[in-house]
């Protein structure tokens, strides 16, 4: 997946102007602290407590932090400890030695010593207190610079803004407005998708002023592969500028088997806001494959990576407080630990729910063909848009369990694309593929256009591999690589038209050259033919045909 849609995820700029003022202004918070290392918190190096929690730290030397509590049980034991007879006084150094090996200590340190301070000084001194015993810095076991910043938790200066600002939340009309400049069709998933994430950030924002709590509105999104689901949630995040994670139901397992913990989506969400919890708890996460955890039907063995998963889910759906590493995926003795509340982080699941189709078809055909108006299942199967009708109970009957399904109130499913909007998705988004091979292309100061035959040709090859629009890219780039090799070559070259023809291995693109351009026209020639492929300047058609 990641690699397919790599061409349109990264590039969702110019999101702000279609929103709110205030949203801006959220980013502009969140952009500042990425810089800003003052906004990091320190946490303490043995007890992993936050500097808010423990009072002013102690800063050693490689970055190092320990809070006052630890270094007071460390001094404690330091001095119950006799080192084996070592600490006699004969063995101490005078006053004047310590001087001068604190002088050595520092030459050294200048001089990138390694941080042994006996290292040079053994033999000048006239005696060490500890013979043939360094002290090793910690710091140099920790690489240069110490802890990164990765094991700091981020703090939120009081004079903050608030994440999000109800007053200048966009409204669901503005919101669906801003998907549909990226996603093209599924409008009622878009519609109920907008309406959603709205209430649902009007709810966390309005929280604390509110006796009346609204229930958070968990999204399940249904819709063959390829379809947009991804797509639309990471497009609405950042619409939004929330943080998002993106994980993989399948790779999730019980806690304590092979496999990520549940948890660790919400550690992938505390990355993405940039180990900022405050705004890691107003994220979204979405589940991916959500049907592959369905429970399995006549199993005999303890099913941790399906029911059981969707068990674990439970209280993360609802909110819950989750200690979760910071800076690693699992749980270790040497990561810090944050706490993330859940009970703002809007979950949204997505699945394709292969075989969801024959269940609704036996449902509707089973309640419908008592009497004479009765319909056969087999009427069911022309309906492409079958899964629009699922139920809870459908999905229930899939294998999800019903306390899962309660938590995720909003139910919506994603149409199969047709053809119609293949095409679409390929040349209308704000950053279609077409119109980055067209801005390619124009780098060369050349002007690349598809005739509608070819795109048609795109689209039903797309169709064939039925992997929704997932698979338009690779077509599109292997179609794209002779064109891509051979134009560069020519600098005469003005204008390319990809013709359905050419695509079908029947002929060439058409090539307009430069300077044969007639009143904004272009004059476009026909790629020469094979016999005139071999004089000099026709180099390209060799190439493309
Ligand atoms: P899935 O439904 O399996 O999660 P994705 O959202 O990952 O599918 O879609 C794959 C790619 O296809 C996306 O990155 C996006 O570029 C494109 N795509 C899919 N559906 C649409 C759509 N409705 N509008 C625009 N692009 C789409």
């Amino acid at each position: 997946m990641e690699n397919n849609d790599n061409y349109n995820n990264d590039d969702i700029k110019d999101t702000s102007e279609d929103l709110t003022e205030g949203h801006e202004d959220a980013s502009k918070t969140g952009d500042a602290g990425k810089s800003d290392s003052s906004t990091y918190e320190d946490v303490c190096f043995v007890c992993r407590r936050p500097e808010s929690k423990t009072g002013k730290m102690f800063r050693l030397p490689g970055g190092i932090s320990i809070c006052p509590d630890c270094m007071q049980k460390t001094m404690d034991t330091v001095s119950q400890f006799d080192y084996q007879g070592m600490l006699n006084s004969q063995m101490l150094p005078t006053d004047e030695e310590l001087r001068k090996m604190l002088e050595e200590a520092e030459k050294n340190k200048n001089g990138g010593s390694t941080g042994m301070p006996n290292e040079s000084s053994d033999k000048s001194a006239p005696h060490s207190p500890f013979p043939n015993f360094g002290f090793i810095n910690l710091a140099n076991l920790q690489g240069i610079g110490g802890i990164p910043n990765k094991q700091k938790l981020k703090k939120r200066s009081a004079d903050s803004k608030p994440l999000i600002d109800i007053k200048n939340l966009p409204a669901p009309h503005k919101i669906k407005e801003s998907l549909d400049k990226y996603v093209v069709g599924q409008e009622h998933a878009k519609k109920v998708m907008s309406v959603a994430v709205y209430n649902h950030y009007k709810r966390v924002a309005t929280d604390s002023m509110d006796s009346i709590e609204i229930e958070k509105s968990n999204i399940l999104l249904i819709g063959p592969t390829g379809s947009g689901k991804t797509y639309m949630v990471r497009t609405l995040a950042k619409l939004l500028d929330v943080p998002l994670a993106i994980a993989d139901a399948t790779s999730l397992t019980e806690a304590g088997y092979i496999g990520d913990d549940i948890e660790s989506v919400i550690s992938k969400l505390l990355a993405a806001a940039d180990n900022d919890v405050e705004k890691a708890e107003n994220g979204i996460v979405f589940i991916d494959e959500i049907d592959k955890i369905a429970k399995k039907e006549n199993s005999n063995h303890r099913d941790v990576s399906g029911e059981s998963v969707q068990q674990g889910m439970l209280k993360l759906l609802e909110g819950s407080e989750v200690e979760v590493p910071v800076g690693a995926s699992s749980k270790g003795a040497m990561v810090p630990l944050a706490t993330v509340n859940t009970r703002n982080i809007l979950f949204i699941c997505g699945g394709a729910f292969p075989g969801l189709d024959d269940i609704i078809k036996e449902r509707l055909s089973k309640t419908n063909s008592i009497g004479f108006g009765g319909k056969l299942k087999d009427e069911y199967d022309k309906d492409p848009n079958i899964l629009s009708k699922v139920t809870t109970e459908d999905i229930r009957k899939y294998g999800m369990i019903p306390e899962f399904i309660g938590r995720l109130p909003i139910v919506t499913t994603l149409q199969q694309l047709t053809k119609e909007m293949l095409i679409k998705i390929m040349v209308e988004p704000k950053n279609a593929i077409l119109k980055q091979y067209q801005k390619l292309l124009e780098l060369d100061e050349v002007k690349l256009e598809f005739a509608d035959d070819a795109l048609e040709e795109i689209a039903e090859k797309a169709l064939e591999l039925k992997t929704g629009a997932r698979g338009l890219r690779s077509i599109i780039e292997d179609y794209m690589l002779d064109i891509m090799y051979e134009i560069p070559k020519d600098d005469n070259i003005g204008t390319v038209t990809i013709t359905g023809d050419y695509l079908k291995g029947k002929g060439a693109p058409i090539i307009g050259m430069r300077g044969t351009e007639v009143q904004g026209i272009t004059e476009k020639e026909e790629m020469p033919s094979e016999e005139s492929a071999e004089k000099p300047g026709n180099s390209l058609a060799g190439g493309l045909t």
